[in-house]
């Protein structure tokens, strides 16, 4: 069995990619390693922070290692929140105030369209790759729902009338961007 860092702490993000994962990975995350510190996130693209913190893991430790990174851009501001979105709104990292701030921003804008981005990097045997997911919607002015995080109470994807935070999640899981780079991921390692 090869060992593979995924580069978070988030227990539920490693069960959750594991089990789709044949039995030639064994999969560990952070503290697994002894690393408790937050990788820094300083590039300003997606793909910029997956690359720093799988090579962060894989220059530090030798184990092959992916990271994920994911955020909301909205089209009429050139793509902000981007990969500022967890900080929208100050170091706080509170979902309202981001919330808040990206509708004050629209407020006098009628292009709405935005879309969710998560790029997972993998450095398998120190070679680099990359793997995209995409979801694009529509942000609306007034919250609606209660599951999920972030901004899903304010987007509704491209084909349904029910926002992110209404979806069960299991619905949400299906299609959304990590999702879908989640499974690019899996297709790769389950044929490599
Ligand atoms: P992370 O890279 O997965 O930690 O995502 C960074 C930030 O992007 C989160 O803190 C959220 O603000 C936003 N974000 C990423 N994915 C989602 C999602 O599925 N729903 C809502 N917000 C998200």
């Amino acid at each position: 069995m090869k060992e593979l860092v995924f580069a978070t702490h988030n227990a539920n993000k490693i069960k959750e990619i594991q089990n789709q994962l044949i039995d030639s990975y064994k999969l560990i995350g952070l503290t697994d390693i002894g690393l408790h510190e937050d990788i820094p996130e300083t590039a300003d693209t997606f793909e910029g922070n997956a690359l720093l913190k799988a090579r962060y893991v894989w220059e530090k430790c030798g184990i092959s290692c992916f990271a994920d990174d994911s955020g909301l851009a909205v089209e009429a501001l050139g793509g902000e929140p981007g990969v500022y979105s967890a900080r929208y709104a100050g170091l706080q990292k509170n979902d309202n105030d981001n919330i808040a701030l990206l509708l004050k921003n629209l407020e006098n804008i009628s292009n709405l369209n935005a879309q969710f981005h998560t790029v997972i990097t993998l450095m398998l045997n120190g070679e680099v790759h990359h793997f995209e997911g995409i979801i694009k919607g529509k942000i609306i002015r007034e919250k609606r729902g209660n599951h999920g995080f972030g901004y899903d109470p304010i987007f509704i994807p491209n084909g349904y009338d029910q926002t992110f935070a209404e979806m069960p999640l299991s619905e949400k899981n299906k299609i959304s961007h990590r999702a879908r780079a989640v499974m690019k991921l899996i297709d790769f390692l389950n044929h490599a």
